[in-house]
């Protein structure tokens, strides 16, 4: 399977994004103070690292995590971005999972996601970021990732939202 590229977002597309997930909070917030809170993947695990927890879900994490995604074949993977033949740990039918996480395939897959793009390192908001899912930051060149085709949508969103977030975290924290 080809390599995973990435074509820049038009500025449209950034704000929509960007207002999407500010309408998405509006609407968890507002569930929240009405007594019938919800469930949102992404905003739970942002309040979470508010509130000193860690992240659940591998794109929030600054580094991926190592699924074992079996194709027909026996054929594994670490992630299902990822079912290309670069990144295959080794075949079910003749390595057990154990040998195939601690194998240079996979340790190499982990090893590629640490490295974050410049504009990371210089943003108020990477500690809640973390740079994101690191399929997002494709291409990477001789090692270096891309910027976050979702960053401007991102800042957008923390801009707008973070001292809320921050508000709301405590609340929830003061009913648990
Ligand atoms: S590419 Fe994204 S979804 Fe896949 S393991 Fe890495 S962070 Fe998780
Ligand atoms: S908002 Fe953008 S610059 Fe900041 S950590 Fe996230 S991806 Fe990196």
């Amino acid at each position: 399977m080809a390599a995973i590229t990435h074509t820049r977002f038009p500025q449209k597309r950034i704000a929509d994004d960007g207002q999407f997930l500010i309408d998405i909070f509006d609407a968890y917030e507002r569930a929240f103070k009405e007594g019938s809170p919800v469930s949102e993947r992404r905003l739970d695990n942002y309040l979470s690292i508010l509130a000193g927890f860690a992240p659940e879900e591998c794109g929030m994490c600054g580094q991926c995590g190592l699924y074992f995604l079996a194709e027909a074949d026996g054929s594994v993977y670490p992630c299902d971005f990822y079912v290309l033949d670069e990144w295959e740990m080794g075949n079910i039918n003749t390595m057990s999972l154990a040998r195939m996480e601690k194998n240079s395939a996979s340790k190499a897959f982990r090893q590629v996601s640490l490295r974050l793009p410049e504009a990371c390192g210089r943003c108020p908001y990477l500690n809640l970021c973390m740079g994101g899912c690191r399929r997002d930051r494709e291409p990477f060149c001789e090692g270096l990732p891309s910027n976050n085709r979702f960053c401007q949508s991102y800042r957008m969103f923390f801009d707008a939202c973070l001292p809320r977030m921050v508000s709301l975290t405590k609340r929830v924290l003061m009913t648990h």
